[in-house]
């Protein structure tokens, strides 16, 4: 039976009395098989399963597409239950920033490049948030995907860095057969946009081909995942990186483990991913 809550009150009497260990998994709603892998290793691992459904409006930049994000609460809540998920909690915006919320955690060096780039005050929002969610929970453990590969490397700095006990467990990227990684937003893209979107798989892969074959120079890899999108004319290019594998700042050289990611639009739509080397 999936137990719904929407406040902290709620979620702090349900958790009260369910069997640990907890696992948590959060997430933006608009449920797929990403997330459904998400789910089914906490279930493996955990005596009770919450996942989180919360459009977090602090992680969206001013006239980007918080109000456009998709969102079908019954739909996901189907899921979930389907799944087995013992607790949803799904909060909304006041309960989460209630009047007086003054607080804003900002994890520094990781944060800056890549999305942090691209999107300012986007990772303040995430950490924000996700300490709120793991200080409510108090889970052992929180199921992230590897497909927001900087976004797990914040969320585990700021849980170090502020004492929270809740392990960060990785897992990997769900993508259709034809390579491009589930996300919520690939509702958006047109039957054309759909249909060039593995490119951006096919871009991650020249570059990891052209690694594995001995290259080491960054920006010759940067060319190869550059050139295999721009074969894709619906395709503009944000940003394609081959950065130091826990820093992630951008290398020169890749003498060690590294992270190949990439950032697009598709008009208003923007996806990325990512593939980490060594
Ligand atoms: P979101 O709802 O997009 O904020 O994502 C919630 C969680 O699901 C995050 O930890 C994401 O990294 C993860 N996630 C999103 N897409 C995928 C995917 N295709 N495979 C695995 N995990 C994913």
């Amino acid at each position: 039976m999936t137990t719904i809550v929407r406040s902290r009150t709620e979620l702090r009497t349900a958790l009260a009395v369910a069997p640990r260990p907890v696992g948590l998994v959060p997430t933006m709603g608009w449920l797929h098989d990403g997330h459904r892998a998400l789910i089914r290793r906490s279930r493996s691992a955990e005596a009770t399963t919450v996942v989180s459904i919360f459009v977090n409006p602090r992680q969206f930049g001013p006239g980007t597409d918080y109000t456009k994000y998709p969102r079908d609460e019954a739909r996901d809540v189907a899921i979930c239950e389907s799944e087995g998920v013992d607790i949803v909690f799904a909060p909304a915006v006041d309960e989460i920033y209630p009047p007086g919320f003054d607080t804003t955690i900002s994890v520094k060096g990781v944060s800056g490049p890549l999305e942090g780039a691209a999107r300012p005050g986007h990772f303040d929002g995430v950490a924000t948030v996700v300490a709120i969610l793991f200080g409510l929970v108090g889970a052992e453990r929180a199921y992230l995907g590897q497909k927001d590969a900087q976004q797990v490397m914040v969320i585990r700095r700021m849980a170090t860095d502020l004492a929270i006990a809740t392990e960060v467990v990785a897992c990997p990227t769900v993508r259709d057969p034809d390579g491009l990684a589930l996300s919520s937003r690939n509702v958006h893209l047109s039957p054309a946009e759909r249909a060039a979107a593995p490119a951006l798989r096919r871009a991650l892969l020249a570059g990891r081909a052209r690694w594995a074959a001995g290259e080491r120079d960054a920006e010759t890899l940067r060319d190869a995942m550059f050139e295999t999108l721009t074969q894709e004319p619906l395709i503009d290019v944000d940003y394609v990186s081959v950065a130091d594998g826990s820093t992630l700042a951008e290398l020169d050289r890749v003498d060690g483990p590294a992270l190949l990611s990439l950032a697009v639009r598709f008009g208003t739509t923007r996806l990325i991913d990512n593939e980490p080397l060594g």
